[in-house]
């Protein structure tokens, strides 16, 4: 049966001959997730992911990819449009995915922003990175056929095989100041938390401190986060890992270019 590309298919256009990215969007917001929640910042919003959570809050990089080729000098001139920006988030999507993320890099440090890469951990790049957020998955995100939001279950096999690499999740650990956030749908999801975490301790020459494991909560929306978020901040307190908030749902409910 045939499955969607992992590149992204955003319809006729074709990549142009200059160094370019599939780009979903480019808005300005408060970082909502992780160590540099509340951080004024630009978001870079890569389309296309080898992966298929069911959970995925951004349905139309992955699941439906859509956006359009910008050139990096494009992409650079509309990060640069909002003036009071010393932040850039480089999200997807899997930005790791794509050779020209490095070149993009290059011109954002060249310019003196501070970069974030949020990424799910499956794809090593040397680039010039000041964050790396990386986000493992666990088997709940597995898009099983009960689970798969386009019910066809095609995702799940290929999912599970690649969701977690624990060499590449070492190497970014190693070569980035990073952070391992998880998000959590319930008290199951600890042990393969603890397992991945030793796994990557194990891995890694880095020392991985318990306040560079986040936990998150699972919601896409007030409600969902409503029902988990304090569970999880209890997790947090039991197993000495930090919290985070979600705080593009909680301030905006997770409305696009939030
Ligand atoms: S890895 Fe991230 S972008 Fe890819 S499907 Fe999962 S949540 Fe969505």
């Amino acid at each position: 049966m045939p499955v969607a590309s992992d590149i992204a298919d955003i319809g006729s256009d074709a990549p142009p001959d200059a160094a370019a990215l599939p780009v979903n969007e480019v808005f300005y917001s408060l970082q909502g997730e992780g160590t540099l929640a509340g951080t004024p910042s630009v978001f870079v919003r890569i389309s296309g992911c080898n992966l298929r959570c069911w959970f995925c809050d951004s349905y139309h990089t992955s699941w439906e990819p859509t956006g359009a080729w910008l050139s990096i000098d494009e992409i650079v001139d509309e990060v640069a449009s909002f003036e009071a920006a010393e932040h850039v988030v480089l999200t997807g999507g899997e930005p790791m995915m794509y050779e020209e993320s490095v070149g993009l890099l290059d011109e954002l440090a060249e310019q003196g922003y501070h970069t974030t890469v949020e990424t799910n951990g499956t794809i090593y790049r040397d680039a010039q990175i000041d964050l790396a957020s990386i986000s493992p998955k666990l088997t709940s995100s597995t898009p099983t056929a009960e689970r798969d939001p386009k019910g066809e279950g095609e995702w799940a096999e290929r999912h599970e095989q690649r969701r977690i690499d624990v060499d590449a999740l070492a190497d970014l650990v190693d070569a980035y100041e990073s952070q391992l956030k998880f998000v959590v749908t319930g008290v199951d999801d600890m042990p393969e938390i603890e397992d991945v975490v030793e796994q990557v301790r194990a891995a890694a020459e880095t020392t991985v401190s318990n306040d560079e494991v986040l936990l998150m909560p699972e919601g896409m929306t007030r409600e969902a986060l409503d029902a988990r978020r304090n569970a999880v901040a209890e997790l947090a307190m039991e197993y000495g890992y930090r919290y985070t908030p979600r705080l593009h749902v909680d301030l905006w409910n997770d409305a696009p270019g939030t």
